[in-house]
Formats: structure tokens, C-alpha cells, sequence
């Protein structure tokens, strides 16, 4: 269960955030619980998140260890704050940045090495989805950003299928489409890596995730975690999200 705070939220809100999220979640063992905060606030939200089963993530992060790369963070610098996660390719990150997806094996190769844990993204645009495009789409970025990692590389990242469509929209993917895109990732999954590597990877399902609707997602079984941007700026709904 992973919270993307985007550009949201000051250290001092983030340290408001977890005085209110952490009763709300404390106890919870049979789940993994991640919120990606924007980087200035990883020390606080690591301090504060200490002796919590919550891990702290970034949200982005570039390939090179150290360097003249003005503006840019490593993969090093995230994992020295003490963060265990980072989110690779977020639509938002492809769409305003630029990032291939040769970026994307880059970056997750990185983040494997600086022993932070990959949320890679994938996920079709409307008019994509709207010409029949989606499995197209799908298989492209698996093929092109996924598919050259080496297996034990592939055995360490988590998916997250994220259709742009439903990000910040109010519009979620049905159960039954978010099921189905998840098992054509699956099935590339399965044809690169094999039969046991795509049956352990767990995909999580973004795109407007609510307490309201997290439910009937997770009731799929193709859907192993969601990956929550808006309603995890809000430490009631994103508790009441974790605790579906
Ligand atoms: C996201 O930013 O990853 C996301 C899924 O956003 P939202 O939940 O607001 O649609």
C-alpha cells in the first residue's frame, strides 16, 4: 500500500502527517505499508516514521552515483536518508520529463544498486486506450523499460500499473480493467522472466484509489497493492485505504 505525496506537503506538514497516520495504521503487520514524500521532506519523514512498519520512499532519482548533475538526486543520497523505496517512472515523470524508457532501465539498475527497493511505472493514455492501443502500449514499456533487467533484478522491483487516464481524475479503472491490464503485464512478465518470477511480482493498481473503491480492486487477485497519489495526502484516507 504505497502513498505518492507528488509536490505536496512541507516538512512541517509531514511531521503533522505522521502524528495523525501512525495510530491509524499501528498494529498493521499483514501488509507493507510506503509513503513516497517529495525530498526535502525524507528526513522527516524518516524520523518520524522510525519504530513504524511505514517505509519512506522518493519518488524519483537519477542513475549516476555523485556528479555535475545540477538539480538531480542518486539513488546513494536517497538510501543514506534512510529510505527503502523509490518510484521509477511515473506518468507525470514520462510525460513532463521526458523519460524513456531506457531511462527507466537505467534508473531502476540504479536504485537496485543503492539497495532501495523500484516502484516502476506503467500505464496507457486515454486516447491509447481509446484506439485499442493499451496491450500495445503495455508490452512496449515492459519490453523497453523492464524487460532488459537481469533476472534477479526483475526478482526485487514492484510493478504498478498506473493508466494515465485515471491519475488525479476522479476516473478509476474498473476492477475488471485494472485486472485485465495486470495480467497482460503479467503475461510479458512470464514470457521474459518465467513462469515462477511473473507469479511472485506484485502489481499494484494507481489511478484514483480511494477508501470507497480499494476494496473491489484488491478483491482481484491479479491486484496485489494500490499505489495512491491524492488520497494519500490525507492521513485518514490513506489509513482507511491501508486498512480496507
Ligand atoms: C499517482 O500519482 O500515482 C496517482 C495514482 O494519483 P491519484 O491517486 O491522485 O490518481
Amino acid at each position: 500500500m504505497a502513498g505518492n505525496w507528488k509536490m505536496y506537503k512541507t516538512a512541517k506538514d509531514t511531521r503533522a502527517y505522521f502524528a495523525k497516520f501512525l495510530p491509524l495504521v499501528n498494529g498493521v503487520a499483514d501488509r507493507e505499508i510506503v509513503l513516497c514524500p517529495p525530498f526535502p521532506n525524507l528526513e522527516a519523514a524518516v524520523s518520524e516514521a522510525q519504530g513504524s512498519q511505514v517505509k519512506i520512499g522518493a519518488q524519483n532519482l537519477y542513475w549516476g552515483k555523485e556528479g555535475a548533475v545540477t538539480g538531480e538526486v542518486s539513488g546513494p543520497m536517497i538510501h543514506a536518508v534512510g529510505c527503502t523505496h523509490v518510484i521509477i517512472a511515473h506518468s507525470e515523470r514520462r510525460e513532463y520529463f521526458n523519460e524513456s524508457e531506457e531511462d527507466v532501465t537505467r534508473k531502476t539498475k540504479a536504485a537496485l544498486e543503492a539497495q532501495l527497493n523500484p516502484i516502476v511505472c506503467v500505464g496507457e493514455r486515454l486516447g491509447e486506450r481509446e484506439s485499442g492501443q493499451t496491450e500495445r502500449v503495455l508490452r512496449e514499456q515492459f519490453q523497453g523499460g523492464i524487460g532488459p533487467l537481469a533476472p534477479e533484478e526483475f526478482a526485487q522491483i514492484v510493478i504498478a500499473y498506473e493508466p494515465v487516464w485515471a491519475i488525479g481524475t476522479g476516473k478509476t479503472a474498473t476492477p475488471e480493467i485494472a485486472e485485465e491490464a495486470h495480467r497482460m503485464i503479467r503475461e510479458e512478465a512470464r514470457r521474459r522472466f518465467g513462469e515462477d518470477a511473473a507469479a511472485k511480482v506484485r502489481i499494484l493498481y494507481g489511478g484514483s484509489v480511494k477508501p470507497e473503491n480499494v476494496k473491489s480492486l484488491m478483491a482481484k487477485e491479479e491486484i496485489d497493492g494500490v499505489l495512491v497519489g491524492g488520497a494519500s495526502l490525507d492521513p485518514q484516507s490513506f489509513a482507511a485505504i491501508v486498512n480496507f
